[in-house]
């Protein structure tokens, strides 16, 4: 469980929403995250322990293209 969490990443959850996305963007860290579903938009404050619990997957936004 070594996930770094940065601003702009993009967090798979274990749990879909509502809307059927399981990918949320990263808006904010610290001891609460700020989330917005990459399906409807919708944000979310949660609790990081609860963001790495859930965690399925991370893609790091800044790194996509190509890392030097
Ligand atoms: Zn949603």
């Amino acid at each position: 469980m070594g996930y770094q969490y940065e601003v702009g990443d993009i967090v798979t959850l274990k749990k879909q929403h509502p809307c059927g996305s399981k990918e949320w963007e990263i808006l904010r860290v610290g001891a609460d995250f700020r989330l917005k579903c990459m399906g409807c938009d919708h944000q979310i404050m949660i609790a990081r322990k609860l963001v790495e619990k859930n965690t399925k997957g991370l893609s790091k936004k800044g790194k996509e293209a190509e890392s030097v």
